[in-house]
C-alpha cells in the first residue's frame, strides 16, 4: 500500500485553515534570513522582555534555583498548591470574592491556558466576542476550538475602548462568550470602570461567560486604575488570566494561571471538561510554577519601570511622541501593556496590503514590525510597534520609519 513516500503530499488538518499567528509569521522568516545575512535588524515585533535587557527579579530566581531539587517530579494538575493560595491571595486583594484553590489552574503561559478554556466550552460553530483588534491568539484558538470568532470594534476616537454598541449589535443566540484584553495588547488602552460595567451588563442580559485576559495588569502608566473585570461580576462565571510573563519577565518560565469566579454551580459540567484538559497535559512546568508565590508576594519591581522616569516609562513615552511626529501617523498614548499601535493616514498612505508594507519596512529599513491585519484589525491602515527596546533604539527604529513612510507616502 502507500506509504509516506516522495510523491506522497502531508497536509495539514483542516483544524487549521482559519488559524493564523502573524507575529512569529512569514515576515519574521524574512527578517531571519537577513540577520544570517549579516543585517541588523531592530526588532520591534514581539513583547519578550529578556532580550532588550530586562532582568528577572532576583527573588524570582532564587526562588525557582531553591525549589529545583524537588521540581523534577509531576505536580498535581492544576499546579502546586502554594502557588494557587498566591494566586487566590492576590485576588482577594483585588476584589475577586468567592475564590479558592480549587478555582485556579496553572498553566505554561496564558497561551495553554487559552486553548484549554476555549477547547472546554466550544461546540462547533459556538461565537466568541473577541476584541479588534486583539492579540491574535485568542482569534487562532477560538477557530482551533471549532469556535467562531466574532470581532468587535475597539474605539480609536475614543481611546479604543471597546465599543458597547458593537458588542451589542454582534450577539446571536450562538454567543458563548466574551473575551475582554485589559490592560490591551495592542493598543495600550486600559479599560475604564464605566465601561467595564456596561461589560458586564451586557454579559450578564446574554449570559454570557467573560474570559478577561489581564496579563498585563501590573504594567500601567500615567498613574491609570486597572480594575479586574470579575470585581465587578461577582454573579457571572468569570474566568480571568494572568501570569509571570509580562508583569515579572519572565516570559520564557511559561508560568500563568486562570481563576474562575462567580456561580460555579450552574457550570459543573464545563469544570468537569477543563478538569479532564487540566489531566490530560498532566502538569504544567513545575520549575516555573515555584517562581509563582516568590513573584506575587514579593517586592514588585515592575511598579518602578513603569514610572516616567522608569525604563518601561520613558520607552512608551518616547515611541508614542515619535509616531505622533511623523506625517500623516497618529497613536492613542498607551495608558498600560507594552505596545503602541499607530494609525496611518490612508490619505497620505494608501496601502492596498499591510503584510507587504511590514516586509517591505524590513526590507529596505531593516525594522521589523507587525502589521495591523496580524490583529484582526480589519483595515491595512496600522501596525504595532513593542516598546521594549531601549529609548535611543526606538528613536533610530522609529525615524527609520519615517524615512520609509516618505517614500511612500502620496
Ligand atoms: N495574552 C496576551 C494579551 C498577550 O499579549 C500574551 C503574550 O504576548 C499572552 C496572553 C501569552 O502570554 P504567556 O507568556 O503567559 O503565554
Amino acid at each position: 500500500g502507500p506509504g509516506y513516500g516522495v510523491s506522497m503530499q502531508v497536509t495539514q488538518s483542516g483544524k487549521l485553515t482559519n488559524v493564523c499567528y502573524d507575529i512569529r509569521g512569514p515576515v519574521l522568516k524574512r527578517a531571519r534570513q537577513l540577520e544570517e545575512a549579516g543585517h541588523r535588524i531592530l526588532k520591534l515585533h514581539i513583547g519578550n522582555p529578556a532580550p532588550f535587557g530586562f532582568e528577572a527579579p532576583p527573588e524570582l530566581l532564587q526562588d525557582m534555583i531553591r525549589n529545583l531539587p524537588d521540581a523534577h517530579g509531576y505536580s498535581d494538575s492544576k499546579g502546586i498548591l502554594p502557588a494557587r493560595r498566591a494566586v487566590v491571595q492576590r485576588y482577594q486583594d483585588q476584589g475577586i470574592a468567592g475564590v479558592d484553590v480549587e478555582d485556579v489552574y496553572l498553566g505554561n503561559g496564558v497561551s495553554e491556558l487559552i486553548v484549554m478554556t476555549l477547547q472546554a466550552l466550544l461546540n462547533d460553530g459556538d461565537q466568541v466576542l473577541i476584541p479588534a483588534p486583539d492579540y491574535p491568539l485568542w482569534t487562532a484558538a477560538a477557530s482551533l476550538c471549532g469556535g467562531t470568532p466574532v470581532h468587535y470594534l475597539c474605539d480609536e476616537q475614543n481611546g479604543w475602548q471597546p465599543s458597547v454598541e458593537d458588542i451589542e449589535a454582534k450577539i446571536t443566540e450562538r454567543t458563548r462568550a466574551l473575551v475582554i484584553i485589559n490592560p490591551n495588547n495592542p493598543t495600550g488602552a486600559v479599560y475604564s470602570r464605566p465601561v467595564l460595567e456596561r461589560l458586564v451588563e451586557v454579559a450578564r442580559r446574554h449570559g454570557l461567560l467573560i474570559f478577561a485576559d489581564e496579563i498585563y495588569d501590573r504594567i500601567l502608566y500615567d498613574e491609570a486604575a486597572h480594575t479586574s473585570i470579575a470585581s465587578l461580576a461577582p454573579d457571572l462565571l468569570c474566568l480571568t488570566f494572568g501570569g509571570l510573563s509580562k508583569n515579572y519577565r519572565v516570559a520564557g518560565f511559561r508560568s500563568g494561571w486562570v481563576v474562575l469566579s462567580g456561580p460555579k454551580e450552574h457550570a459543573e459540567s464545563y469544570i468537569e471538561g477543563l478538569d479532564i484538559l487540566a489531566n490530560m497535559r498532566l502538569c504544567p512546568n513545575v520549575p516555573g510554577q515555584h517562581a509563582i508565590q516568590a513573584a506575587l508576594g514579593g517586592h514588585q519591581s515592575i511598579d518602578e519601570l513603569v514610572l516616567p522616569t522608569g525604563r518601561l516609562g520613558e520607552q512608551r513615552d518616547r515611541a508614542a511622541k515619535l509616531l505622533n511626529d511623523l506625517p500623516g501617523v497618529s497613536c492613542v498614548r498607551p495608558q498600560g501593556a507594552l505596545y503602541v499601535f499607530p494609525r496611518l493616514d490612508p490619505q497620505m498612505y494608501p496601502i492596498v496590503d499591510d503584510a507587504r508594507f511590514a516586509l517591505d519596512l524590513l526590507e529596505q529599513q531593516n525594522i521589523l514590525v507587525v502589521q495591523g491585519t496580524g490583529f484582526n484589525w480589519p483595515a491595512h491602515d496600522h501596525f504595532r510597534v513593542v516598546t521594549l527596546q531601549y529609548a535611543d533604539e526606538l528613536e533610530e527604529a522609529i525615524g527609520r520609519i519615517g524615512d520609509f513612510l516618505e517614500t511612500i507616502r502620496r
